[in-house]
């Protein structure tokens, strides 16, 4: 593609490489980009290299922050025996939105996919069964109604039981295949609260 100039292609490039983000989106973004006043566009390259650079992963909980200890992990308010396990940050976000949930959290990053060749491995749950061995008395697990979040619950739940520590599923009021992040507060509070054992 010689139609644009071999910078804008370059852009062009980079932006369709990011998620959602097809190669008309990637086209439209980068002429934006081009159109913009420098000193803005200066400023978005900055926030984008700070927030590389600063966020890091709690000590505790391993959600993104900015901090050694993320404010949930830090707030002695909070229910440190029960944790609730999510696939990613966005999904403790979602939590946190409704105000209701007391405990504090565990982000995977990720959910276990035989398809994507993703093992228990390559998502934070040796971390998770550390935690374990404080004083924990429940472990919600909160990955999404995917076959990967699913895959994943039955995994954790097969890891914890022997442990004696309570284990349970939120309830599939959350929509099968249906990301934590786009569900609104009710449903994911009705979740919450009519969790089972597993
Ligand atoms: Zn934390």
């Amino acid at each position: 593609m010689d139609l644009y100039s071999g910078h804008i292609n370059k852009l062009i490039d980079e932006l369709s490489g990011l998620p959602g983000i097809g190669s008309k989106s990637a086209q439209r973004l980068a002429f934006h980009l081009i159109n913009m006043p420098k000193d803005k566009v200066a400023r978005l390259a900055k926030v984008i290299i700070e927030a590389k650079e600063n966020v890091r992963y709690c000590k505790e909980c391993f959600t993104l922050t900015d901090n050694e200890l993320c404010p949930v992990c830090a707030n002695e308010k909070r229910d440190h025996s029960t944790i609730m396990v999510v696939e990613n940050t966005r999904d403790l976000a979602a939590y946190e939105k409704t105000g209701k949930y007391e405990g504090i959290y565990h982000v995977l990053h990720g959910a276990i996919s035989p398809m994507l060749g993703i093992g228990p491995g390559d998502i934070r749950l040796k971390e998770l069964i550390t935690r374990l061995e404080g004083n924990v008395s429940e472990v919600i697990i909160a990955t999404n109604s995917s076959l990967e979040g699913e895959t994943t619950a039955m995994y954790i739940s097969k890891l914890i039981k022997p442990t004696g520590i309570k284990v349970t599923r939120i309830a599939s009021g959350v929509p099968v295949g249906g990301d934590l992040e786009y569900i609104d507060e009710v449903t994911l509070l009705r979740a919450l609260e009519g969790r089972v054992e597993i």
